[in-house]
């Protein structure tokens, strides 16, 4: 079956282009997708733009759409099981996490199901008895998705599930490199109802299949999550238009601890911030703040810990992390672990490929610790997106805070400290868009999530992550309207 949905049709590239998808545990192949060109997405932008002026979508009642929505979260977690294989064939990623990715996609879902159906516009009071003024809540349009590999069903559910429920019908297009849950997604959303040309699929490379979400005149609005340069070259293009942007970005994010810490959930949570998923989270805490008298004692137990993470495939059960999303990533985290080294870190543990046989035909990068790291270091400010953690000293609040908010971006932290006053102080002071205290990753589909700084700007999830995906229209009605005389 062709794998490209245009218009409520399912099928293959115009130039009859495919891609394979290979298994980054094994390299075993996953499967043959067809590959999108820029004239597939030209006809995926018209035919969102069609049923967007014309189609059912947008017009019928906020309700109906979140019901259509809810119906899709019952379908996801009828399909958990096939989905979660499918997300970690492609990603790498243990079958278990993939699990809980799929649960979160279905809750995204009926978080956004519920909320549009809850909502009404505002009356406003102008103050005068001959007006009735409201405002009202319309979506923006065709909107452009474009979704990363690392959690690649969880991110575009993140887009598609607000911008349909605002009433936008769009075109997405997921990574290149895991392709396979979206075309899932997509066929549970034809399955539930959604009319034609609502929601497409074009599936390719970047500049090839994405790009023209950027800067064609017929996109209303492009949601980006991905690398920095990709989110700087797409609002560059999406300028020609006055596009709507919303872009979250990456993130190099601190995980600050007092030496007043609860000891042994923090040492837990600092593994888990910054080795789940082998870093490859834009939220990873791979910067570890320590506070100087406390950094000896817990800097020996992260690493004696660090080292006994045992790699393996999706359904490896012993394993708790899995390889790389390829050999290209993997070799720019190498990259990255020898400019840290060359620049001064003290390489603790991991540092170099895994020798064990089983591992060879996969990506694999062990968890890595990069000692006395320092604020001018490249590896302090640039994000590796792999299992590599850097950590630096601090002696007080001030410092803390200083190092902490000294990287171009602002997605996510935490800061570990039994003193709520401090915590609520520091917290304060963070420039990020998520402060966690004694705790790391947790997220729920009520709160936003986004960046400060060069992590990006607009909000997922949340109310905000709805207003997203709409535009803001007063209507102002006089009932009574009679002459002014201005000009008499
Ligand atoms: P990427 O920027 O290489 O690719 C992201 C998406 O953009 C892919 O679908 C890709 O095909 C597409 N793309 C690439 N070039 C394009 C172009 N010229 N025009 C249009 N589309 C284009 O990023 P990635 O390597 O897939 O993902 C890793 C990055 O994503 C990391 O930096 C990470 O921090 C970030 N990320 C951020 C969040 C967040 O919530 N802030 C979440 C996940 C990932």
């Amino acid at each position: 079956m062709p794998d490209l949905f245009i218009d409520g049709e399912w099928r293959g590239a115009l130039d009859e282009r495919t891609r394979e998808i290979r298994c980054p545990a094994d390299g075993s192949l996953v499967g043959v997708v067809d590959e999108a060109g820029g004239k597939d997405t030209a006809e995926a932008i018209a035919a969102a733009r069609r049923a967007f002026d014309e189609g059912p979508w947008p017009r019928i009642p906020a309700h109906e759409r979140g019901d259509l929505l809810l119906r899709v979260a019952d379908l996801l977690a009828r399909d958990k099981a096939p989905l979660a294989r499918a997300e970690s064939l492609d990603t790498g990623k243990r079958l278990v996490e993939s699990e809980y990715d799929i649960d979160d996609v279905a809750n995204c879902f009926r978080y956004f199901g519920r909320l549009v159906a809850s909502e009404s516009g505002r009356v406003v009071d102008t103050g005068r008895a001959d007006v009735d003024s409201r405002v009202v809540h319309e979506p923006v349009g065709v909107c452009g998705l474009i979704t990363p590999w690392n959690y690649p069903l969880l991110q575009t559910a993140w887009k598609v599930a607000p911008a349909l429920a605002a009433g936008n019908t769009f075109v997405l297009k997921p990574s290149e490199l895991t392709p396979h849950t979206a075309i899932h997604l997509v066929r549970l959303l034809a399955e539930a109802g959604l009319p034609p040309g609502a929601g497409n699929l074009v599936l390719g490379a970047g500049p090839e299949a994405g790009a023209p979400l950027g800067d064609h005149p017929d996109v209303d609005l492009v949601s980006f999550t991905g690398g920095l340069e990709t989110g700087r070259r797409l609002m560059a293009a999406a300028a020609g238009t006055v596009k709507k942007v919303a872009l979250e970005l990456g993130g190099k994010n601190p995980n600050i601890v007092f030496a007043d810490a609860g000891f042994e959930a923090a040492v837990d949570m600092a593994l888990t911030a910054v080795f789940l998923h082998s870093g490859q989270v834009c939220s990873a805490g791979a910067r570890l703040l320590v506070e100087d008298s406390l950094h000896d004692r817990f800097v020996d137990e992260v690493v004696r810990r660090a080292r006994e993470i045992r790699l393996g495939g999706p359904f490896d059960e012993r394993a708790r992390t899995g390889p790389l999303i390829s050999a290209a990533h993997r070799a720019k985290v190498e990259a990255y672990v020898a400019r840290g080294v060359a620049e001064g870190a003290v390489l603790r543990c991991g540092g170099s490929r895994p020798d064990r046989q089983d591992l060879a035909g996969g990506f694999y990068y062990p968890p890595t610790v990069l000692d006395e790291c320092a604020a001018g270091m490249s590896v302090v400010q640039e994000e590796s997106f792999g299992p590599v953690l850097t950590v630096e000293r601090f002696t007080g609040e001030e410092e803390a805070v200083r190092l902490a908010n000294d990287t171009i971006y602002g997605l996510a932290g935490a800061v570990w400290t039994s003193d709520e006053a401090r915590a609520a102080r520091v917290t304060e002071r963070l420039r990020l868009g998520t402060v966690w205290i004694n705790d790391f990753h947790p997220y729920v589909p009520q709160a936003e999530w986004g960046g400060f700084k060069q992590s990006g700007f607009g909000r997922e999830l949340g109310p905000a992550g709805l207003a997203e995906y709409r535009e803001t229209k007063h209507i102002w009605r006089n009932t009574r309207p009679t002459p002014q005389g201005w000009f008499e």
